[in-house]
């Protein structure tokens, strides 16, 4: 197995140490690689829109005008929550929130189990419902009445997101995991279900390829497949985070089309068939022909097979709640995100997302065949 060894960081802070992270040519076998009330008469007094955050506009530029959305507006319906009346209005943002490692204290990257077991917390009080990538792509989402979407993110697949045990010859995932805490936590809140995007690096080095490798963080090189695949079968998605966290401004485009072609060639290796429908751009860098970062493909000289990949949302690492997929800008190939990280607070977002303008939250109606508007 040929490898190099290059210097990259992990994610775009400045104070983020080095690490060095692994190539691997990997052979085939790898590679083949809400409370409601009843419906009241009121409206909420409209407030003045703020203006627009200034790294919205960056990390989601203004889309053409698409088609107008397949709901058709509905009649208005109001509920209250702990925080007070929330009107439905399914224009609104969504937060798609970017977990890096979840370890024993806050840093760069890393939030501490305390306080992912608290955001966690703090989203379903507040009203906030898990859904897929999927479901905002394809418009399905199917969201009780009063309640807000949240995308879940997890990126950079470290052992800490997702370990295993191993018990009496059995593998049982580690609680104190992310995959551990978010399950548990699922599991005390029925009216969540397991929903959210894994951003994965197959193949790069400190553990951060499928989960750990090598015996990193007690992790089994064999054990990834198990992993990758089990997180499809609790229902959540998968995502790809290139090969190995490549800065893809910095290669000609074939090597960015082998990045991203086998970054999705491993996904698939886990789970045969896998659509891959993301892409989180290593540091939200972009390659220099963005047309690379959505659709292209690498020829396996092992297999002797061309590599398509097609990207429909392309996520940054920073931005703020995205637009609704029911809001005519929404534009999921540059889709902004909330990173959760020592000195970044959730509750700042989610403050923000609760006063009228800008950011104002998305509210469903209860009712998929409508869309709310406000
Ligand atoms: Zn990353």
């Amino acid at each position: 197995m040929a490898r190099r060894q290059l210097l990259i960081r992990y994610c775009t802070v400045r104070t983020t140490p080095r690490v060095s992270i692994l190539i691997q040519t990997m052979g085939a076998a790898v590679l083949v690689a809400s409370a409601l009330l009843p419906a009241t008469a009121h409206a909420r007094p409209r407030g003045i829109p703020r203006p627009e955050h200034p790294e919205r506009a960056k990390a989601q530029p203004a889309a053409p005008n698409k088609a107008p959305p397949a709901k058709a507006p509905s009649a208005k319906v109001h509920s209250t929550t702990p925080t007070g009346p929330r009107v439905p209005n399914e224009l609104g943002r969504i937060p798609i929130v970017e977990w890096h490692q979840v370890v024993a204290a806050d840093g760069t990257y890393k939030v501490s189990r305390e306080r992912f077991r608290a955001e966690l917390r703090e989203l379903h009080a507040r009203g906030y419902v898990p859904v897929n990538l999927s479901e905002l792509l394809d418009k399905t989402m199917d969201v009780p009445v009063g309640k807000t979407p949240v995308l879940f993110t997890f990126d950079d697949a470290s052992p800490s997101q997702f370990r295993y045990l191993e018990r009496n010859g059995t593998l049982v995932v580690d609680p104190t995991s992310a995959v551990g805490l978010l399950l548990d936590f699922i599991k005390g809140h029925p009216d969540w279900k397991a929903k959210g995007l894994f951003c994965l690096l197959p193949a790069a080095e400190a553990g951060h390829a499928f989960f750990g490798d090598k015996g990193i963080d007690g992790q089994k090189t064999e054990w990834r497949f198990k992993k990758v695949q089990f997180l499809a079968q609790q229902g959540f998605e998968l995502c790809n985070h290139t090969l190995w966290h490549a800065k893809l401004n910095k290669y000609s485009g074939a090597v960015v089309q082998e990045q991203l072609a086998r970054g999705a060639m491993a996904i698939d290796s886990a789970v045969p068939g896998y659509r891959v429908r993301g892409l989180a751009l290593p540091y939200g860098l972009w390659p220099k022909n963005r047309a690379l970062a959505f659709k292209g493909s690498w020829y396996d000289t092992k297999s002797k097979r061309s590599m398509h990949y097609h990207h429909e949302a392309v996520f940054q690492v920073s931005g703020g709640p995205a637009r609704s997929p029911f809001d005519p800008e929404f534009n999921p190939k540059s889709l902004p995100r909330v990173p959760l990280q020592g000195g970044t607070k959730l509750s700042t977002t989610l403050d923000q997302m609760d006063k009228p303008g800008a950011w104002a939250r998305y509210v469903s109606d209860g009712n998929r065949n409508t869309v709310a508007k406000p």
